[in-house]
Order: structure tokens, then C-alpha cells, then sequence
């Protein structure tokens, strides 16, 4: 289940729960589903039941297992704070990811109510980075329960981003901006994307411009030049994985990929040795 990841703000993905159902418009296209589908198709035993939310305890503490330090993204094949996940099995892959504590977990979710219902019963270690995403204005209500919950980083996914947004950064740590890919991708304006890099810079938030999203071509890694400039922000943290990460200050410039002084993290020139 820990699979190595091309997304580019992760280094691994690990799945205790698969599958999902839609909440919002950035569900529209959702790539786990397609993937999920298509994982069911080819046999997958763990896909059996397609994109159906479905637990998987007996992976409830793989990363105990893994040695190697990783930046993991917990559930990118489903929303943990689903309604069908039992607070008890949460619990469980929080206990994980506080023992497990030379990874760093990423956790990602559009049911930002119920990580507020939920928080007061769940550990907060401070390898967790939970983030809400935000792909719309009518959604920024989420970031005032991402707010209310004690995590060491809190992040936005601002995508898919379908429209242009005023963000309030009080209290948020980093913020990812990427526009949609693959079949029937909805465009971002150039200029939704810019509002929110002026927006961290003022801020002081770190951001990261994953890609311009495209139905052939996402034009993500070195192709996500945002006026001239690469933005390949990470939180400014001190934890103990944060040690290789080129942690930069917000509205740094960043040069190119292959340009000399090129010193950031990037897809293509991370570690990315298979997760054990
Ligand atoms: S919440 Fe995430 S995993 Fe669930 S349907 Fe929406 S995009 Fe897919």
C-alpha cells in the first residue's frame, strides 16, 4: 500500500482507507477514482470494491515498517475524515503517524467538518501536516475549521482552483495552488493563480504552484513557470525530516529547474527510492 508518489509536494503515499465519494466541484474529475477504477479493472485485490470507501486495518500500521525518513501522503486514495471511516479507525492512523515519527504525513481532506468533530479525540504530533482543500470561494469556510485544529502545519490545496480567491492565511502554514489535469480539465486563469502567490507573499505563507493543469499536457515540474519563476515553497519547519528539505522564505524567487544556484526539491531530482 505505500506506493512512491509523482505528486510533487509528496514523496510516498500510503492508503489505510481506499475510495471515496463526491462532496464538491473539485471532486468533478477526481483522479482517484478514475485510478481506483481502474486499479478494480486489473484485479487489484485491494480495489475490489472500486472507489467504495473501504478499510484496510491490516495496513492501519505499515509505516511503523518503513525506515527510511519519507514525506507521506495518508490516504491520497480517499478522504480519512469520511463519514463511513469510524472515528476509531482515525484514531488508529493517528496513533500511527505519532509512533512513526521520523516520517512526516500529509493529510488532505474537503470534509472539514468532521476533522473539527473529530479533532479533540485524536493525537496531534507534530510530523502530521493536516491541509483543507479549497478549490472555490464558496469552500473557503474550510479553512476556518482548519483553523481550529492543533496541527504542527496547516496547508491549503487550492486544487483543481475554479475561480479566483481572497484568502485569510491567519493561522496557515503553506499553500498549494495547481490547476486540473487529464480528461475534460476545467482551465485556471493565469491571473486566479497569481492573486494567490501575491496573497502568501503579503502573508509570509510559502506556496507551492504544483501545475497550470491542461487535458494533455499538465504543464507541472519544470513547466509550472508562474511569471517567469518557479514556486516550490515548503513550510517553514523545524521538525526532524525537515532537515532535507530546502525550506525557503516565502516570496524567495526561485530559480528555474537546471539553472545554476538551482537548489529546491523537485520531482525529478528527489530521492524517490521505493517505501518499504
Ligand atoms: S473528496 Fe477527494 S477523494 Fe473524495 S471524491 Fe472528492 S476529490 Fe475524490
Amino acid at each position: 500500500m505505500a506506493e512512491r508518489s509523482f505528486i510533487e509536494w509528496t514523496d510516498a503515499t500510503w492508503n489505510p482507507v481506499t475510495g471515496c465519494n463526491k462532496v464538491s466541484p473539485g471532486c468533478k474529475h477526481c483522479y482517484a477514482e478514475r485510478l481506483a477504477k481502474r486499479l478494480k479493472a486489473m484485479g487489484n485485490p485491494r480495489y475490489a470494491n472500486g472507489f467504495r470507501v473501504t478499510l484496510h486495518p491490516d495496513v492501519a500500521d505499515a509505516p511503523l515498517r518503513w525506515k527510511t525518513p519519507r514525506m507521506i501522503f495518508t490516504c491520497s486514495m480517499a478522504d480519512l475524515f469520511h463519514e463511513r471511516v469510524p472515528v476509531e479507525f482515525v484514531r488508529q492512523v493517528f496513533e500511527t503517524m505519532q509512533v512513526a515519527n521520523w516520517h512526516t504525513f500529509q493529510v488532505l481532506t474537503k470534509r472539514a467538518r468532521r476533522l473539527v468533530e473529530l479533532a479533540p479525540d485524536l493525537p496531534w504530533p507534530s510530523n502530521v501536516w493536516v491541509g483543507v482543500s479549497v478549490e472555490r470561494k464558496d469552500y473557503l469556510w474550510r479553512i476556518d475549521c482548519l483553523r481550529q485544529v492543533p496541527a504542527r502545519v496547516r496547508f491549503l490545496s487550492c486544487e483543481p482552483l475554479l475561480g479566483p480567491l481572497d484568502l485569510d492565511l491567519k493561522g496557515i502554514h503553506w499553500v498549494i495552488v495547481g490547476g486540473e489535469s487529464g480528461p475534460g480539465a476545467r482551465p485556471m486563469k493565469e491571473e486566479w493563480a497569481q492573486s494567490i502567490r501575491d496573497q502568501c507573499v503579503d502573508a509570509g505563507v510559502p506556496m507551492f504552484f504544483k501545475q497550470w493543469g491542461g487535458v494533455h499536457d499538465k504543464r507541472g515540474h519544470d513547466k509550472a513557470v508562474l511569471d517567469g519563476r518557479l514556486w516550490r515553497e515548503w513550510p517553514h519547519w523545524d521538525g526532524r525530516n525537515g532537515r532535507n528539505r530546502n525550506l525557503v522564505s516565502a516570496g524567495q524567487p526561485l530559480p528555474l529547474l537546471g539553472e545554476e544556484g538551482s537548489t529546491f526539491p523537485s520531482a525529478t531530482s528527489r530521492d524517490r527510492a521505493p517505501v518499504r
